[in-house]
């Protein structure tokens, strides 16, 4: 994987050429514009990356990975037939980054301590489900599937937590960001068409809506907190479903969104087992620091330090604070 040690600080971006972005390389290919294309006009022969002025991205998705082959690529692949999209090879791609850590958790059996550690509660016997795929069953989670229809979603453009867990008393949403944020929609016309037509979101469930909002579907859509009022209405409504604990968690940067608990908790009936939680993904490379020896704990320390998201005015830009 590119990262940090191997990229240029700066690269030069004229109105028709960019330079490869990989320290020492010469290589000049044409400027691309607007939505990424993988074409072999904006390749760098040397590397095999497409590059555009913000980002690049690799021919072989699995080169952004750190868990590839074997077990980890057949459940990539089963992943990917549930998934709605990928863009996995993007150096600044959320699913990967999503996929390199909370994968390498589940390998080394620390995501039933990291939850139990972050919630202050005891987790037992932790299933993780990567964008709707339960490995138990095989297919997309019938219960998350059970949720969409409730609330009058089509499958195909249906709601999707990026990691569930699910314990033994818990079920918990990770929705991670890393260059984007909470904000949804993004402009007024589709705020408006959102408004427009609710599915099924404030009466499916026996108005399901009512018992964990406390402000009105119209407000937060206003608000452009439209993701996070879907995950949780069917998160709390799923755990209603099978006597769980149920907790939305925000996944971070460190100096992104601060306040977003403040923000979000304004609309939501919490209890004792109903939370909203913000989490860094900072807070997760100190977790794994911490960690008594564990295998390839090294790897990820270096993949935290050395990740990078892309570049912004030909400046390059690191991922976390570490
Ligand atoms: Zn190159």
């Amino acid at each position: 994987m590119i990262g940090l040690q191997e990229l240029k600080q700066r690269i030069e971006v004229t109105a028709t050429t960019i330079e490869c972005p990989l320290k020492d390389c010469t290589e000049t290919v044409e400027r691309q514009r607007k939505s990424f294309k993988k074409e072999e006009r904006f390749k760098c022969p040397k590397h095999n990356i497409y590059i555009s002025p913000s980002t690049f991205e690799y021919a072989d998705y699995r080169d952004n990975l750190l868990w590839k082959g074997g077990d980890d690529e057949a459940l990539l692949d089963k992943i990917s037939m549930a998934k709605r999209e990928s863009r996995m090879g993007r150096d600044n791609s959320e699913d990967a980054v999503t996929w390199n850590v909370f994968r390498y958790l589940e390998k080394k059996n620390l995501i039933e301590g990291f939850i139990s550690q972050l919630t202050s509660t005891t987790q037992e016997h932790a299933e993780v489900i990567y964008w709707s795929y339960s490995q138990k069953e095989g297919h997309a989670w019938t219960l998350l599937n059970k949720a969409r229809e409730e609330f009058g979603e089509e499958l195909k453009r249906s709601s999707e937590p990026d990691i569930i867990i699910k314990t033994d008393n818990g079920l918990f949403f990770i929705e991670a960001k890393l260059t984007s944020g909470n904000d949804t929609p993004s402009n007024e016309k589709q705020i408006e068409e959102k408004i427009r037509n609710p599915k099924k979101y404030t009466t499916g469930g026996g108005n399901w809506f009512q018992n964990v909002f406390l402000t009105s579907y119209k407000e937060i859509v206003r608000k452009q907190k439209y993701e996070l009022l879907r995950f949780w209405l069917l998160g709390t409504w799923m755990a209603e479903q099978t006597g769980k604990e149920f907790y939305l968690i925000n996944l971070v940067t460190e100096e992104k969104e601060k306040d977003i608990e403040a923000v979000f908790q304004r609309h939501i009936k919490q209890n004792a087992k109903l939370k909203f939680l913000r989490l860094t993904w900072e807070s997760i490379y100190k977790h794994i620091s911490n960690l008594n020896t564990t295998s390839e704990r090294e790897m990820m320390i270096r993949f935290f330090k050395d990740k990078t998201i892309g570049y912004r005015n030909g400046i390059l830009n690191k991922a976390f604070s570490t």
